[in-house]
């Protein structure tokens, strides 16, 4: 049933807690696959694949690092390269000089400390060059669903807006955000729960125009609701799709 509707942005923690069992039913019926759209095979190439997708697009990315990974499939040949051998091959991802010193230094740390391999641990993950807890929880989600401690919901663009959007969060600060939604959302839903929020941002939560008439949340969703009741009559949407 539907719970009392709050004006956009008006998060109460007990009304957040009434919505998302629905909310969580209807992202499960909408999205039962989502996933992150990078394409990889290791976790080394998950690791990489998620350092280069800052500030770009996950279709540039997967663009780029099929050529990376051929010259360097794995950190013990990336920990080997110079930066300015890297540059040329993730061009296309912007900040390329940053992101190739950055994924050199991760995997020369991953040789060093870790054998090489990608650690399970939120508390190692964000040691690394280049890794910060946002494409740590990126990579538990996706290559260790149950990790062994201190891991979270990742929360990028897409998660930010369509869970302020739910008013499952009244806050701005990403790593707030994360603490509202682990209290907020199962454990056991926490590695599927953002990606299915990045399909919805990327669908009908777009960032501008939404269009809230398609939107399989809208019953459980504030924002949607009051902007369709505050919409004039026979004025039509501007959403597109
Ligand atoms: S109803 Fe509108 S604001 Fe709410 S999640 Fe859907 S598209 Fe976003």
């Amino acid at each position: 049933m539907a719970a009392e509707f709050l004006p956009p942005s008006g998060f109460r923690p007990s009304d957040a807690r009434k919505r998302i069992g629905p909310i969580l039913r209807a992202l499960s019926r909408a999205y039962p696959h989502a996933r992150t759209a990078l394409k990889y095979r290791t976790p080394f190439e998950l690791l990489i694949a998620t350092i280069l997708s800052a500030q770009s697009t996950d279709e540039t990315v997967n663009r780029v690092t099929p050529a990376l990974f051929e010259r360097y499939p794995d950190a013990a040949a990336m920990s080997k390269a110079s930066p300015e051998e890297i540059e040329p091959l993730i061009r296309p991802t912007g900040f390329f000089r940053q992101k190739a010193k950055a994924i050199v230094g991760c995997a020369k740390a991953l040789t060093e400390r870790f054998g090489g391999e990608v650690p399970r641990r939120m508390a190692d993950l964000v040691e690394l060059p280049g890794v910060a807890r946002k494409t740590a929880n990126v990579v538990l989600a996706n290559c260790c669903p149950r990790p062994q401690s201190d891991h979270g919901i990742f929360v990028d663009t897409h998660v930010r807006r369509t869970s302020q959007r739910l008013a499952l969060t009244g806050q701005d600060d990403p790593d707030r955000i994360e603490q509202d939604l682990t209290k907020l959302v199962p454990e056991s839903k926490w590695a599927e729960f953002p990606h299915q929020l990045v399909f919805l941002g990327r669908g009908p939560c777009r960032a501008r125009n939404p269009a809230h008439e398609k939107c399989p949340l809208l019953e459980w969703c504030p924002t949607g609701r009051y902007a369709l009741r505050a919409r004039p009559k026979g004025r039509p949407s501007r959403s597109r799709r």
